[in-house]
């Protein structure tokens, strides 16, 4: 897939006759952002109980959107693409009422563009999710989930080269059309540390805010650590809010569910919060935009 989310979107202001309204809301029937038995560290996972349970619980459409990882704490795992998509063909098959989406989620595509494009050249990938899980600590990739356990790292500086490297995803030649989980590392804060805030790093945070708006991505909003605002949702109704301020013209929401019982938790909250930031209640489903998880994007109401 070519298509940028501008490009998708057109130019600001062209589609403000979508049929966006507050009060056409419902609940969120779509998540862009699931894993199932192809991700190296979905050990629960299932495509087929995933799409029973979507299906269960009406939703409307899934993405599929599997680890691509490079760094060592994927310990050499690679999406194994052509049963992944063959997987994907026979759930299509057998869900014929719900729209599943292929997809994958690239970790650190800025620092492995070549491995990165090699998997996107392996198949077709309806939705591409830019990730940053790991930093650059004394010269060495550090997966962020290490903050919870190592005494050592500093979340203040762990979660200032975040952002920098955010940056560096941002520029990356390698395509994708989503940025997932900004503030990642905030899932994994210390305790006897003061709390995270997304104010303390409001500069860091708005140069992020301003190159993926630049870059045309959509923010996600991800539900995996629950609704908790100050450490779960990833990013923050706040930022979410600056989001918005900044020119970001497209929201996605996503569960992160690694399980078929987590698929769609907190869709709802992300909703509310996308909706309280100026985005729109529901997603722009128009016949102009078909064919595309982009359609089920949150753009400005
Ligand atoms: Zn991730
Ligand atoms: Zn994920």
């Amino acid at each position: 897939m070519a298509r940028t989310l501008l490009q998708h979107f057109g130019s600001p202001g062209a589609d403000s006759d979508a049929g966006s309204h507050a009060d056409d809301r419902e609940p969120a029937r779509a998540d862009l952002h699931v894993h199932s038995q192809w991700s190296w560290d979905a050990l629960q996972g299932s495509m087929e109980k995933t799409c029973a349970r979507a299906v269960e619980l009406g939703m409307r459409s899934v993405a599929f959107t599997e680890h691509s990882d490079f760094t060592p704490v994927a310990a050499g795992a690679r999406l194994d693409v052509a049963g992944y998509l063959e997987c994907l063909t026979r759930c299509r098959v057998r869900f014929p009422g719900l729209t599943i989406w292929s997809g994958v989620e690239l970790g650190e595509p800025h620092r492995f563009p070549e491995e990165a494009t090699a998997v996107l050249g392996q198949g077709t990938f309806d939705l591409v999710l830019g990730s940053l899980h790991c930093v650059e600590i004394q010269g060495r990739l550090v997966d962020c989930s290490a903050l919870a356990s190592n005494p050592e790292l500093d979340p203040g500086s762990v979660m200032r080269n975040y952002f920098r490297e955010m940056l560096g995803l941002l520029a990356t030649p390698v395509e994708f059309q989503v940025l997932a989980h900004l503030e990642y590392p905030k899932r994994y804060w210390p305790a006897g540390h003061p709390e995270y805030r997304s104010q303390d790093y409001r500069a860091e945070i708005e140069a992020v805010l301003e190159a993926a708006a630049r870059r045309g991505v959509a923010l996600e909003i991800n539900t995996t650590r629950g609704t908790d605002e100050a450490r779960s949702l990833c990013p923050g109704p706040e930022v979410v809010r600056w989001w918005r301020q900044a020119g970001g013209r497209a929201v996605a929401i996503g569960s992160d569910a690694h399980q078929p019982e987590a698929l769609g938790a907190g869709l709802d909250v992300a909703q509310e919060v996308a909706l309280a930031a100026g985005f729109s209640a529901s997603p722009v489903l128009t016949v102009s935009k078909p064919g595309s998880p982009l359609a089920e994007l949150l753009t400005p109401g």
